[in-house]
């Protein structure tokens, strides 16, 4: 035989020299759910391990993303009040404006990134205004807007704005540049699909919608070339990174968009993929940490520079055995 490719598996000297894909903790994001109120740490049942939690506490969880080394937070806010329009979405004192203060004030190293979206904040679920039944796409864009400039005005690095409203990043840059804001960067979730593996985070965020879906916003996961213009259309807007959610079902949108783009591509490891690592390593079916690094690896080789993940601060731990 002249090729024999085992030669190049030989020793675990020659796997560590020919490793093509290395992850580190650099490319890791740890979302981070924020409760208004304070005094409160709250275990998400369908997400073990991952807590809500009010500003005054997060120092507790903060404390070991900073010395993991991870470099980012996403943060999304909960309401204390809903309504029809989500108008605590641009509230000076919402969840997420304390927390960018507060991480901003005590943790000035860390990159803060704020998920932008209504859904939390209005009363029927939904990522936008209602006309009718119907989401009112060009409705909502002041409004998103006006969020992004509540916490860019906050201090947030990146808005990321994930409703999946046509035009937003392009109304969006423009009211941050009118307000001097323009250094605040937007890491679109550019390519976002309608997916059952938000199931989790609904109960996280408590923001599944009251009725219907949303479908008529969010993507259909059969689709790819709509994924990668979706991307695209965002970047010719102005964002600065694009996104694929979620990750591990679409690695080959990650692919794709990898090679049509040259914007850093962020991709988000949702909760569902989260919880079923969870579930079965709880069972002893699957090695927790092998799997994890495994699936964050692969997400790395398809094409992601960074990875938003539930998984982050384990994964920084055993990276760093
Ligand atoms: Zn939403």
């Amino acid at each position: 035989m002249n090729t024999r490719m085992r030669r190049l598996r030989k020793s675990p000297t020659i796997r560590r020299m020919l490793q093509e894909t290395i992850l580190t903790t650099d490319y890791l994001i740890m979302p981070l759910f924020i409760l208004p109120g304070e005094n409160q740490k709250d275990e998400i049942s369908s997400m073990p391990g991952q807590y809500r939690w009010s500003v005054d506490r997060l120092p507790e969880i903060l404390e070991q993303i900073t010395s993991a080394n991870i470099p980012a937070v996403l943060i999304f806010g909960l309401a204390e009040n809903k309504d029809e329009c989500g108008s605590e979405a641009w509230s000076k004192n919402g969840s997420a404006q304390r927390a960018v203060r507060f991480i901003k004030e005590k943790y000035p190293q860390l990159c803060v990134i704020t998920d932008l979206c209504l859904c939390p904040y209005t009363s029927h679920g939904h990522c936008g205004v209602l006309a009718g039944i119907e989401v009112d796409n060009d409705k909502t864009l002041p409004l998103l807007a006006k969020a992004a400039l509540s916490q860019a005005q906050a201090g947030a690095d990146f808005v990321a704005p994930s409703d999946m409203m046509d035009g937003r990043v392009k109304a969006i840059r423009e009211l941050l540049d009118n307000n001097n804001l323009e250094t605040t960067g937007i890491i679109s979730y550019s390519t976002k699909f309608a997916s059952a593996y938000y199931g989790p985070f609904r109960e996280a965020a408590a923001s599944a919608p009251g009725f219907g879906d949303r479908k008529s916003y969010q993507q259909n996961p059969a689709n790819i070339r709509e994924a990668v213009r979706e991307s695209l259309i965002d970047e010719a807007e102005g964002a600065d990174m694009l996104m694929v959610k979620p990750a591990l079902a679409f690695m080959d949108v990650i692919s794709s968009v990898r090679q049509e783009s040259r914007l850093p591509l962020v991709c988000y490891n949702v909760s569902g993929e989260y919880s079923m690592v969870k579930a079965a390593a709880e069972r002893g079916w699957l090695d927790e940490k092998s799997i994890v690094l495994e699936n964050l690896t692969s997400l790395k080789r398809a094409g992601a520079d960074l990875i938003i993940t539930y998984h982050a601060i384990d994964a920084a731990r055993w990276l760093a055995e």
